[in-house]
């Protein structure tokens, strides 16, 4: 061993990755300041399960490439000690760490544990190879570098291999399964001379500590860079409530509008693009790659990665200036955003989540993206004209589609909903939301709700012409300043009467009111209408029958319920209260559903690229009805429209439903007053019967 070749080694590796690590950190003090450190606990242990536990690796659905993963992870995770203590011994042969000396108790069981991780990692590497050189999955980037650091780990565990093989050899050990891995050296080494057998030791020796050094200064050039910054990543992503997008402060002397050019990104931002592995399990159920639209994560984080190297100097600068003089011409230097995403990316997202949810280093893109829309919204002025109409109606009428405020009760005319009003005692409001109240096919969902909450005497009342947009679309289409004005509105009218508990029918309101109303003032607990049901049936408040002409059922999950607020079981539980339902589980579903196309404002928007997500999803869950088809149920308004589009643009009409959870719990409970849980047919009128007509 050499001190001295140690050191040297060392001292220029180490500086070399220092000034590395430094010239690829270093633009990131220019971009926008974000707070990622509060709620320690709850990162630790995010950390935890998705970072070391690697929970999103093993999920069934890519459990073999997860496994791979998991070997090579953990052997990295176990060989740092063993890293340690190779370079301690180019010190000092004798070294060790505290405790693992190789022949104290402790010392044995890591040798035993690192020997397992060694082979795992080389047996998760030939998988690697297989799977890069032989099975190639789309969706995996190829390239020279990935192929360049599998050989560096195989490099890796085969000098730890052959090194420990020679130690054995010296020592006269015939090797035994306590070091498995070391015995495999030996074997290897067992044939040559005894000289040549410690030659090879210590080039293994060498080599393993150059290996180790040259990953460390290859790994920040490429998307590798993950090693190394996808622990701290995990660590510092976004908490829940996941589904609810950051308020700008719009009032602020330097108010930010969105993001005009790279410098607006946040260097949480610009971390995730670093930690991006491009593995590509982002795209795999993403709506809009799938149907051919311009956009994936995998590639947004690519290209804002290269961009960021190549501005990486103009950042810099833009870090030290001094002024504002000395700012703004580094600024002007900058290219607009829409030159490194081009628009029809950003306005292509649903906002689904499925990429965040699928993603193992947990890289937020909706942010980013809805970030590029509020900069072209808010500052641009270059937005769909389709966009345009959305803003006008909801400015003028309070509503999306722009149909007279005043008509906001027609839908429950004859009803007698009591309205909510300052000290009338009432349990739940209802809020019916724009679908609700304006949409023809889903005011029949809303009175199918009202009739469920009258059969189980729950307390309620509606808004009626108080109530306006909450906003939704109108942030995720980028106005946050509508939004504001609109979520800010519902706020006072809510609080200004006292509510506490609210029942939407929408999972878009759900996720406004209950996640994003928080940061105006509004606080209350809020549920589906699929959540008050399942818990009415399961307090025995309400008791459907068999809802005549209902068979088969497969449920849509819309993403704003599934995967945005984990609402999964509450609807199958109500559908499952209804008697002779067969409720038949697509292969996407639950919170890895596959979306409809409607999110992110994309309802309002045309579908003019690729083919037609709605289409892609009717034809899944027709698969799984099969031939004698049966109903599409789901809990959203856009979702309903945009699976009934699906099916009609798919010529399925005559075999395939559609219908909300809601009205097919009301067919089961007229069933129950027409026919006794046997089964009666539908009263004419019932929500059912009304869509079946068509
Ligand atoms: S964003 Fe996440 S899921 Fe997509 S390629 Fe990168 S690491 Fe993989
Ligand atoms: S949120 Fe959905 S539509 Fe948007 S990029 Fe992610 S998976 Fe695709």
């Amino acid at each position: 061993m050499s001190p001295l070749l140690t050191a040297a080694l060392l001292a220029v590796a180490l500086g070399l990755f220092g000034w590395t690590m430094f010239r690829r950190l270093a633009p990131l003090r220019a971009l926008r300041r974000e707070d990622r450190l509060s709620r320690t606990g709850e990162r630790v242990r995010t950390l935890l399960r998705f970072g070391l536990g690697q929970s999103r690796l093993v999920d069934p659905e890519e459990r073999g490439p997860g496994i791979l993963h998991v070997l090579v992870f953990v052997a990295f995770v176990v060989l740092a000690l063993r890293t340690i203590t190779l370079f301690g011994m180019g010190f000092s042969e004798a070294f060790h760490l505290p405790l693992l000396a190789e022949e104290a108790p402790l010392g044995r069981a890591y040798l035993f544990v690192k020997d397992l991780v060694v082979l795992g990692a080389l047996v998760g590497v030939a998988g690697f190879l297989w799977r890069r050189l032989v099975t190639k999955p789309d969706r995996v980037t190829r390239s020279a570098e990935g192929l360049v650091i599998l050989l560096l780990i195989a490099g890796l565990m085969v000098t730890d291999v052959l090194f420990d093989g020679a130690r054995l050899l010296g020592r006269g050990s015939a090797g035994s399964l306590a070091e498995p891995a070391g015995s495999l050296g030996r074997a290897l080494l067992a044939p040559l001379a005894p000289g040549s057998a410690e030659a090879v030791g210590l080039a293994a020796f060498w080599l393993h500590l150059v290996i180790i050094l040259a990953f460390l200064n290859v790994l920040p050039y490429g998307k590798h860079f993950h090693i190394i910054t996808s622990l701290p990543n995990v660590f510092f992503a976004r908490l829940p409530p996941t589904g609810a997008l950051a308020k700008l402060d719009l009032e602020a002397e330097d108010a930010r509008f969105g993001t005009a050019t790279v410098k607006d990104l946040s260097w949480k931002e610009a971390w995730d693009v670093y930690s991006c592995t491009e593995c590509g399990r982002c795209q795999t159920h993403c709506p809009t790659y799938v149907t051919g639209k311009p956009l994936s994560h995998k590639e947004v984080n690519r290209t804002i990665r290269r961009h960021l190297g190549e501005v990486a100097p103009t950042l810099v600068a833009l870090a030290s200036a001094k002024d504002a003089a000395a700012r703004e011409p580094l600024q002007a230097k900058l290219p607009p955003i829409t030159d490194v995403i081009p628009p029809e990316t950003f306005w292509a997202c649903t906002t689904c989540g499925w990429c965040e949810t699928a993603c193992p280093v947990l890289i937020e893109n909706i942010p980013r993206l809805v970030d590029m829309r509020r900069q072209a919204v808010l500052v641009d002025s270059s937005f769909p004209d389709e966009a345009a109409r959305v803003f006008k109606n909801i400015e003028t009428q309070g509503n999306p589609w722009g149909i007279g405020s005043n008509k906001r009760t027609d839908w429950c005319a004859d009803l007698d909903i009591p309205r909510a009003s300052a000290g009338e005692p009432f349990e739940w409001l209802f809020f019916v939301g724009c679908a609700g109240a304006f949409d023809d096919r889903q005011k029949k969902v809303s009175r199918a709700i009202v009739s469920i909450l009258r059969e189980a005497k729950v307390s309620f009342a509606i808004l009626g012409e108080e109530e306006t947009c909450n906003g939704e679309a109108a942030r995720r289409l980028g106005n946050e300043y509508l939004f504001q004005l609109q979520a800010q509105a519902n706020v006072d009218t809510l609080n200004g009467l006292g509510v506490k508990k609210i029942l939407v029918q929408c999972p878009h309101c759900l996720n406004t009111i209950k996640n994003e109303l928080p940061q105006l003032g509004g606080n209350y607990e809020v549920v589906h209408h699929a959540e008050l049901i399942a818990s009415l049936v399961a307090e025995g408040r309400l008791a459907p029958g068999a809802a005549a002409g209902l068979e088969d059922v497969t449920f849509h999950d819309p993403c704003y319920l599934a995967r945005w607020n984990g609402i999964v079981d509450a609807p199958r539980a109500a559908l499952g209260a209804v008697k002779g339902l067969r409720v038949l589980e697509m292969e996407r579903s639950g919170r890895q559903g596959f979306c409809c196309g409607a999110g992110g404002g994309r309802f309002w928007l045309e579908e003019k690229l690729g083919t037609r997500v709605n289409q892609e999803r009717v034809n899944e869950a027709a698969a799984r009805l099969g031939e004698k088809g049966g109903v599409i149920a789901t809990g959203c308004p856009f979702c309903l429209t945009m699976m009934k589009d699906g099916v009609n643009e798919t010529g399925r009409e005559d075999r395939v439903r559609v219908l909300d959870v809601a009205e097919i719990v009301a067919a089961g409970l007229a069933g129950a007053r027409a026919g006794g849980a046997a089964g009666g047919s539908v009263p004419a009128g019932t929500p059912a019967a009304d869509e079946a007509e068509g």
